[in-house]
């Protein structure tokens, strides 16, 4: 990774690099970052008259030659003071909530803002509702674009930043175009890199925020910061990471739960960690427990299905959504925990 001496390069300098790159086959890549613009090398930059050549230009400090697969999410990558907020509220420095609705119902909209309203009220900070829905059978309710104007028009209700999930190029460009705020990438695409690549592409240099679910198929943290590293690399850092409970599944539990990975994701990247207890323990009776869990493994975050009334939602929301009276007794006990937390960081 390439880092300048200042915060931007001029359009001059930036040409200059990229001569000096174009000469020896490899590209560069912005990457914008709160404090400054760094460059990812993209292809080979082990040359060595590369390096000292690039290093050799008067605006450059230095070039970081980070060994790990995921160069920019590292603990210690330039990126590493990178902050995101939501809703004027900075991760890690408060706990975060996002809840809603698993799946908009887009012939009982009103649902939709009741559960809305309910959970601003309740103290969460971000809304969620699934406007386009990966399905496991292709019988069930996939999702419908109406939802998309049913979301948008809730967060300008509510001034609540908007959370949904995005499966294709379409999906992300109509989203970026109405202004969501976060784009939710789920287990099943989690792994897809070809999507990681074009979203990141799609939002580099926007505000737009990127919640990455852990696949239910990753499996050491490295494959999962790996792929947050592929929408990094492509010009936008602003990603959450979101253990979502992985496999074997167990009897009882919708899949095996992870939030404990939470400090674990902490050790190696800067980035945030907002658990989903939802899909992880599947449902409702459990998933409070699950919240304070993620809490106490040091997450900065949940994002949990919640409805106005679970039983009249559709998709995951009948058995796992929790109501918005749960969700304020979640939300105060999990500040607590985060205050609580702030003891042991010191020893780790
Ligand atoms: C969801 O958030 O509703 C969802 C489908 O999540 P996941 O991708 O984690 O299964
Ligand atoms: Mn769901």
């Amino acid at each position: 990774m390439i880092i300048p001496l200042k915060m931007k390069l001029s359009v001059n300098e930036e040409a200059e690099l990229k001569e000096i790159c174009t000469e020896f086959g490899v590209n560069i890549q912005p990457i914008i970052g709160a404090h400054r613009t760094v460059y990812a090398i993209l292809g080979d930059e082990r040359d060595a008259l590369l390096v000292k050549k690039i290093e050799g230009l008067p605006f450059i400090e230095r070039i970081d030659r980070i060994q790990s697969i995921y160069k920019l999410m590292a603990i210690d990558s330039e990126l590493k003071n990178h902050r995101i907020f939501i809703n004027g509220k900075q991760l890690g420095r408060n706990f975060i909530t996002i809840a809603g609705h698993c799946t908009i119902d887009p012939d009982n909209k009103n649902y939709f803002l009741d559960t809305a309203l309910a959970v601003k009220e309740a103290g969460a900070d971000a809304l969620r509702g699934g406007v386009w829905k990966p399905r496991t059978s292709p019988h069930s309710f996939q999702g419908d674009i109406r939802s998309l104007d049913i979301l948008m028009e809730v967060r300008e209700k509510t001034k609540m930043a908007v959370d949904t999930e995005v499966m294709n190029e379409e999906q992300v460009k109509l989203c970026v175009d109405a202004g969501v705020d976060i784009l939710q990438v789920g287990a099943r695409n989690a792994l897809n890199y070809e999507l990681l690549k074009k979203i990141g592409e799609l939002i580099a240099g926007k505000d737009t925020l990127v919640l990455l679910k852990r696949s239910i198929h990753n499996g050491k943290i490295d494959e999962f910061l790996s792929a947050a590293e592929y929408i990094a690399a492509m010009g936008n850092p602003n990603i959450i990471l979101c253990p979502r409970g992985t496999l074997p599944t167990l009897d009882g539990y919708r899949n095996y739960p992870d939030e404990s990975i939470s400090i674990l994701l902490k050790q190696k990247t800067w980035a945030p960690v907002i658990v989903d207890p939802s899909h992880s323990v599947g449902k409702a009776q459990y998933v409070p427990f699950a919240c304070l869990a993620a809490a106490s493994y040091g997450a900065d975050g949940i994002c949990v299905e919640t409805h106005i009334c679970p039983n009249k939602g559709i998709g995951d929301d009948p058995k796992q959504a929790i109501t918005p009276e749960v969700l304020k007794k979640i939300i105060d006990d999990t500040n607590h925990i985060f205050q609580l937390k702030q003891k042991y960081i010191g020893a780790l």
